[in-house]
């Protein structure tokens, strides 16, 4: 194993229950410490034997997010970079079924020349080897456990975390505890037993934590955080109480006033006070009554579980703050809108704008077709994104005269599919890892929207976050992830023209259409990418942002 000898590891783990913010408090701890001016990343290992999230239903596990070389993850990736503002890879995630998948086909191919392959030390030592890749670049590597401490599956990567620490030293590992204390009603108290038991076992397994977060939903006493001190053998001082707030964003000004950074600066040797300015502002935008209400409405298939669409909202959301607006999401069941349902579309019609999601199938299809026909016709701006700008596309054809326009994803049979399957990829509608994945370039069009968006940007930034690029002629080369199966077909460009669309950035090759928009409308973009992977709260996606403006 390859270290990073001048890196510090902090592993963070969850007792009680899972799903109380563990990634969250971890991120903000990395925001915190990037802050400070280190360069932090982050890595998930997480127990499921998936060996990756592409496959996986987001009603049950949310957005799939994809990196920027192609790798489908959990939403915690999202996460990550939100906070951290860097970019996570194939190296951020670490799922057992990928941990057991490269161990078995390294037993098939005699890579063990016929030891007996097991848990420990094999499935051990390669997530330290992942662990240790993950860091290679890194002052501070973050890793999170998931799942809850004492879950069977999550054993050998806790026994791995554990052993880490021998080969990188103790002192530069700081392990810690997120755990739940919850409130009883009925006796009107916070019961630390689950606690308490969840360090035992943490300490069963080798574990003694150097802090632990307590989270409850109240703020708690200082004696509880002693009281779970003293059972746990700890120093108070590592306890600290991290109780809910509003908004995920404003948890690393929390972490920050529960006292963390003495044990932060401690460990990584610096005592220089962390620059939180943009984070307070942000906080501040956020949480202020602007007197502007924009009424976004969602149009998707998934309602109501704002996980799916993660990205998209946290775009949104911040894309308000930051033009001083409020922001009223209206969630739109497109299968809903598609049946003509009134009240579906009595909200169509009260919205400001509309933004389309990605998404696949074809249930609730017609509907985000409708709401694009809708936008195009009376000039409602409107975002497409993947999904989204595949039914504008339709929606444009067939105001351009072809009336039967689809998608081969909705309607194989269909003679007039100006959205069809990409070569390369026939035959792989249900297998993993398959489609067009992470970055991809684009050239936008000199004089188009589009291109403005992006290179007023680079202007008022210096550069869009990695890689936008205004080239000689007045082009505008930009890089975008992709998660899709479908494209374009050219051949229908003619018609989308005369339906109000005209293709505004193109594949450096000219061969795919990337981007779209309505020249004579206020505000009408749509990408074959997704932008809200790179957004960011602190720094938003400038599509969002021009959306946002164009309201009202
Ligand atoms: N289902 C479409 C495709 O595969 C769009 C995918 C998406 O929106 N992510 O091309």
């Amino acid at each position: 194993m390859k270290k990073n000898t001048n890196c510090k590891y902090i592993f963070v783990t969850g007792g009680v229950l899972s799903g109380v913010g563990k990634g969250i408090t971890a991120a903000s701890m990395g925001a915190i410490l990037k802050a400070k001016g280190f360069k932090v990343t982050m890595q998930k290992c997480d127990p499921y034997l998936n060996v990756d999230a592409g496959l996986l239903n987001p009603i049950e596990h949310g957005e799939c997010y994809v990196t920027h070389d192609g790798i489908e993850t959990d939403l915690d990736l999202g996460h990550y970079e939100r906070f951290l503002d860097f970019e996570t890879s194939k190296y951020s995630i670490t799922l057992s079924g990928s941990i057991y998948k490269e161990l078995i086909e390294r037993e098939r191919a005699g890579g063990f020349h016929g030891k007996t392959v097991q848990l420990v030390p094999h499935f051990t030592d390669l997530v330290q080897e992942k662990i240790a890749l993950a860091s290679r670049d890194s002052d501070i590597h973050i890793v999170e456990i998931g799942g809850t401490v004492g879950d069977y599956e999550g054993l050998p990567f806790i026994e791995a975390i554990r052993l880490f620490a021998n080969k990188v030293g103790r002192e530069n590992c700081l392990y810690l505890s997120v755990v739940f204390v919850p409130w009883l009603n009925t006796s009107k108290e916070l019961k630390t037993k689950p606690a308490q038991n969840a360090l035992k076992d943490l300490r069963g397994f080798g574990i003694i934590p150097d802090v632990v977060c307590v989270r409850t939903e109240k703020p708690a006493s200082r004696s509880i955080c002693e009281k779970i001190a003293a059972f746990a053998g700890l120093n108070p001082d590592a306890v600290l109480n991290l109780p809910d707030i509003d908004s995920v964003y404003d948890v690393p000004l929390n972490v920050l006033r529960s006292g963390v950074l003495e044990i932060l600066d401690k460990f990584v040797g610096s005592s220089k006070t962390p620059d939180m300015r943009k984070w307070e502002k942000f906080s501040k935008m956020r949480s202020t009554n602007w007197p502007e209400i924009v009424k976004v409405g969602l149009v998707a298939k998934y309602v109501g579980n704002e996980d799916t669409y993660i990205c998209v909202t946290e775009a949104l959301k911040a894309a308000a703050a930051h033009n001083h607006k409020n922001l009223d999401l209206i969630w739109i069941n497109a299968e809903k809108l598609e049946e003509s349902d009134p009240e579906a579309v009595g909200l169509l019609h009260s919205v400001d704008g509309v933004v389309v999601p990605g998404g696949f199938g074809s249930r609730g299809v017609e509907g985000k077709i409708l709401a694009a026909d809708y936008c195009l016709a009376h000039d409602v701006p409107y975002l497409g994104l993947c999904l989204g700008m595949q039914v504008a596309c339709i929606a444009a054809a067939r105001r351009g005269g072809v009336k039967d326009a689809n998608s081969e994803e909705f309607g194989a049979t269909a003679k007039n599919n100006v959205i069809y399957i990409m070569e390369d990829q026939k035959g792989k509608e249900s297998t993993g890892a398959s489609m067009r994945l992470g970055d991809y370039p684009a050239k936008l069009k000199h004089g188009t929207k589009t291109a403005k968006i992006y290179r007023d940007e680079v202007e008022e930034c210096g550069e869009y976050v990695y890689g936008t690029e205004v080239l000689k002629n007045g082009d505008v080369k930009v890089i975008e992830r992709h998660r899709h199966r479908y494209e374009v077909n050219q051949d229908f460009l003619p018609t989308i023209e005369k339906g109000g669309l005209v293709v505004s950035g193109y594949s450096p090759d000219g061969k795919l259409v990337e981007f779209v928009e309505a020249p004579k409308l206020k505000f009408f973009q749509a990408t074959q990418a997704h932008p809200e992977f790179k957004s960011r709260p602190l720094h938003v996606h400038p599509l969002f942002m021009e959306f946002i403006k164009s309201l009202k």
